[in-house]
């Protein structure tokens, strides 16, 4: 939405504008946004780098708001041209880290320098073709996506789908992605694509860190450290991490144990964890 109300100074803003306040004013009143039509809360969404202008939004709307169907029609228009239902089995999948971007980075294929001056034609010929042939045959994913995939269609994490991941590498995905309640022994010290509920949100001020709270008292729950918990503010565009309670996560992280016994997984990236409300 294009503007939010905020309770502080009881004044209505245009995105630009309070992208505009100083960083105290922005800071203090980015805490206290509502919707102007429902009063629901609501966040600030910078602008991003691939060109879409800052904006606002509401977790939640309330039923009935008009400025969330705006903001569902939005969402969507987003997610155009992101999977349905199924993803062909013969397609690998990458994964793009890069945030909210449609941005091809590190696929991008250079031509060859050893082109002969006579043979530069058909090699680039040639190039095209197998662009082409490659296109058809990879995928570029964002965390979202995947997040909704793996929620809506459970063939998926059990499939032979091959995917790759930016500094993590390739995997299959019934190695790779691994619901919370399935994560047992053999997992130790793998980094897996775990996804789940988030039901609780605490801060532990001895450990410096968050920790996403899951369903089940034997489940793993989810390590942030502080410095990465504050990317994840900026990232996520929201104004604490206890907006997350409820949502499904996926989370790009290595399983380990603590001095207790207890398994956790250790996020180390703010670019690897997607969330979805549910
Ligand atoms: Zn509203």
């Amino acid at each position: 939405m294009q503007k939010a109300r905020c309770t502080q100074d009881d004044s209505t803003y245009g995105a630009d504008q309070f992208a505009d306040l100083s960083n105290d004013d922005f800071l203090s009143r980015r805490q206290n946004l509502v919707c102007p039509e429902c009063g629901g809360r609501a966040f600030f969404r910078k602008q991003s780098q691939n060109g879409r202008e800052s904006c606002f939004g509401a977790r939640p709307h309330a039923e009935g708001c008009g400025q969330r169907t705006a903001q569902a029609a939005a969402s969507a228009h987003q997610e155009r041209g992101s999977p349905g239902a199924w993803i062909d089995p013969n397609t690998r999948i990458a994964v793009d880290l890069t945030s909210q971007s449609g941005a091809r980075n590190g696929y991008d294929s250079v031509p060859s320098d050893n082109i002969e001056m006579e043979d530069e034609f058909s090699a680039y010929a040639e190039h095209l073709r197998m662009e082409k042939v490659r296109e058809n045959s990879l995928r570029h994913m964002r965390m979202g996506p995947l997040l909704r995939q793996l929620i809506s269609n459970p063939a998926f994490h059990h499939s032979q789908q091959v995917i790759e991941i930016p500094g993590l590498g390739k995997f299959r995905a019934c190695d790779f992605f691994v619901a919370l309640p399935d994560i047992c022994a053999r997992h130790d010290n793998l980094t897996l694509g775990v996804f789940g509920r988030i039901v609780n949100v605490t801060h532990s001020q001895q450990y410096k860190c968050v920790w996403l709270r899951t369903e089940g008292f034997d489940n793993p729950n989810i390590y942030i450290p502080q410095d990465i918990a504050l990317c994840l503010l900026d990232l996520l565009s929201i104004n604490g991490l206890a907006y997350l309670t409820g949502s499904h996560m996926l989370v790009f992280g290595a399983v380990r144990i603590s001095s207790n016994g207890q398994r956790y997984i250790y996020l180390d990236d703010p670019r690897h964890i997607a969330v979805q409300p549910s």
